[in-house]
């Protein structure tokens, strides 16, 4: 291989890390201080390593790496519109002589479904949120479950499976599952209970209720990442970190695993181990 070869390859293997370990991070946590920046990192290096792969040269625009938002009118330039804001990358380049054309890959499944629209309004709302921080003001954007998965989508693409697939064993992909279906679980259960009843229950002082006892007792009360109320009740914590908690919310029954907490308090170490753009 020549020399430029190994450096792309090298770059290339570079983003499929930064992507995979991003979107772990996120997909367990989409709402504290700093994720919209763990979010865009994972989106502009997904597709970075997309666009390079597929079309090569086309990730560059004069002498930098195009913006997620750059990135994703790429895609749709050069991708194939088959639903609604959904444009399909080929797995290999389509103009290349060896490489299969863009309807035979389609024909044998080799295409990423890239969710453009969906991945627009998460850019969106990442940039309400730093503005918000960076400005002191309050913004309603959020990052939804909706976003998370059109970022984990982008996985499907071979540039990035291998190295996600290296990160994330089979057990470990099973602990964030679970504790997504838990988290919908929750949030299927506060929908029943109804407003009157969740903002009786959310008037009540936890943090009270369920001090420490004795010095050995290490109960915290802490915000619910399902609620977003101050009423996870939490008896023990990570063994990594020692700060997230395992336990579970008063009001709308989520339950944190120890393998939750474990594999959260992981992720959180790689966040903070990594530059805070912003
Ligand atoms: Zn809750």
């Amino acid at each position: 291989m020549s020399p430029r070869g190994a450096q792309d390859t090298a770059v290339q293997r570079g983003r499929a890390r930064q992507y995979a370990l991003c979107t772990i991070a996120v997909g367990y946590d989409r709402v504290s201080d700093g994720v919209e920046g763990v979010f865009d990192q994972a989106l502009t290096n997904g597709l970075a390593a997309i666009v390079a792969h597929t079309w090569p040269g086309n990730e560059i625009e004069g002498q930098r790496v195009r913006s997620a938002a750059g990135l994703l009118e790429v895609v749709k330039a050069k991708g194939e519109s088959r639903e609604p804001g959904v444009w399909h990358v080929p797995h290999e380049p389509a103009d290349q002589e060896h490489g299969p054309t863009l309807l035979e890959a389609r024909q044998t499944g080799d295409v990423t479904p890239v969710r453009v629209e969906v991945l627009h309004t998460a850019i969106k709302a990442t940039q309400a949120i730093r503005h918000a921080r960076d400005t002191g003001q309050h913004t309603g954007a959020v990052l939804t479950a909706d976003h998370v998965d059109a970022l984990e989508e982008l996985d499907w693409h071979p540039a990035l499976r291998t190295v996600m697939d290296e990160l994330q064993g089979r057990h470990e992909a099973a602990v964030p599952a679970a504790d997504r279906a838990e988290r919908r679980r929750a949030t299927e259960y506060l929908f029943l209970l109804g407003d009157e009843e969740v903002q009786r229950r959310a008037a009540i002082d936890y943090a009270s209720l369920h001090r420490p006892h004795h010095k050995d007792d290490e109960t915290t009360v802490e915000d619910c990442p399902v609620c977003d109320n101050l009423s996870l009740v939490a008896e023990n914590h990570d063994g990594l970190l020692a700060e997230i908690g395992i336990g579970q919310c008063v009001i709308c029954s989520y339950q944190r695993t120890a393998e939750a907490a474990s594999a959260q308090a992981q992720t959180l170490q790689i966040r903070r181990a990594m530059d805070r753009p912003g």
